[in-house]
């Protein structure tokens, strides 16, 4: 007997293959949305009460200092790491570096480093046209929309979404770098030790149950959704309003009061315009505190092939008043 022609096409030589598809054909399940869902809200609510609490509930220097290193090692590690490293290669770092971008990145609690790189390039693959992640145009232009979509591109795409961004199409690269997909597969530990590192270390300095509990609180979740709504914003504000200094074709904007914030992320307009560059605040008195760390790794020699500015090219995409 013949073996049916299916299996035949089974053990033959393999079919060539297309491109790999931009989102999974499996999507985001329902477990994996609340686990994010839980992640984006815990931490907004412990904000919300921190409000309240800071006139009255243990807000020692201790809890200050502790937040203050924790936001600047996690919210560098997005920036000059998930961001300007790993999703448009704005410089080459040696590998001690390179993993410790990643880890300290993760410790933002945003996702895992591929997913993150995976999604944050279809954004600008489709920026803010049909098959961005996060565009707060996406249901429109009237007041009613443009509202929801903010809301969307803020936050509510990351558990309401249910398309998953290929890994394998948009993030092969990170994919063969087995450092990095180590880094990627330890983000639940990781995301441990960024909300217990801060208690630890709370606990040792002051030496009481108190002082663990207080600093948890501050440096580990008020500090987690205060880094979350600033690198949101990005998504969200920069996409709506601020200035276009340089032409593109979507709708990012440079927001000057995001810039100390955000590390220099909000002069977001400059980036879509020149998404390689090592530098998004490249006019007059835009402050990049990143593009500052970066140059700092240059000098330090951690980093080279450091895409800076270059005059000509920024001048040809300059927006004439
Ligand atoms: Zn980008
Ligand atoms: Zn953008």
């Amino acid at each position: 007997m013949t073996a049916a022609p299916e299996i035949a096409l089974d053990s033959g030589p393999p079919a060539k293959r297309g491109p790999e598809p931009e989102v999974d054909p499996e999507g985001r399940g329902k477990a994996e949305r609340y686990t994010v869902f839980a992640f984006v809200f815990i931490p907004l609510l412990a904000l919300a009460a921190a409000v309240p609490f800071a006139w009255g509930w243990g807000l020692t220097g201790t809890d200050i200092a502790l937040g203050a290193v924790f936001y600047v090692i996690s919210g560098l590690g997005i920036t000059a790491g998930y961001h300007r490293c790993f999703t448009h290669g704005s410089f080459k770092p040696n590998r001690p570096l390179r993993i410790a971008l990643a880890v300290a990145g993760s410790l933002a609690i945003q996702g895992s480093v591929i997913k993150w790189v995976a999604d944050h390039r279809r954004h600008h693959k489709y920026a803010d046209a049909e098959g961005d992640p996060h565009s707060p145009w996406r249901f429109g232009d009237d007041w009613r929309s443009v509202a929801k979509g903010l809301y969307y591109a803020h936050m509510a795409w990351l558990y309401l979404d249910e398309q998953k961004t290929s890994p394998k199409r948009f993030a092969p690269d990170l994919l063969k770098d087995k450092d990095i997909r180590r880094v990627d597969t330890m983000f639940i530990p990781l995301v441990a030790f960024s909300l217990g590192a801060p208690a630890l270390l709370g606990g040792l300095i002051t030496m009481s149950w108190w002082g663990a509990l207080t600093a948890f609180f501050w440096a580990g979740l008020v500090r987690v959704a205060l880094l979350h709504h600033v690198t949101w914003s990005i998504n969200s504000i920069c996409h709506t309003i601020g200035e276009e200094n340089f032409e593109v074709r979507d709708r990012s904007r440079n927001v000057w009061w995001l810039a100390i914030p955000s590390f220099g992320e909000s002069w977001h307009n400059l980036h879509h315009a020149d998404p390689t560059c090592a530098r998004h605040g490249v006019l007059k008195g835009q402050i990049d505190i990143t593009a500052r760390v970066i140059w700092m790794f240059e000098k330090l020699g951690w980093a080279s092939k450091v895409r800076w500015p270059n005059a000509e090219r920024l001048a040809a995409k300059r927006v004439t008043i």
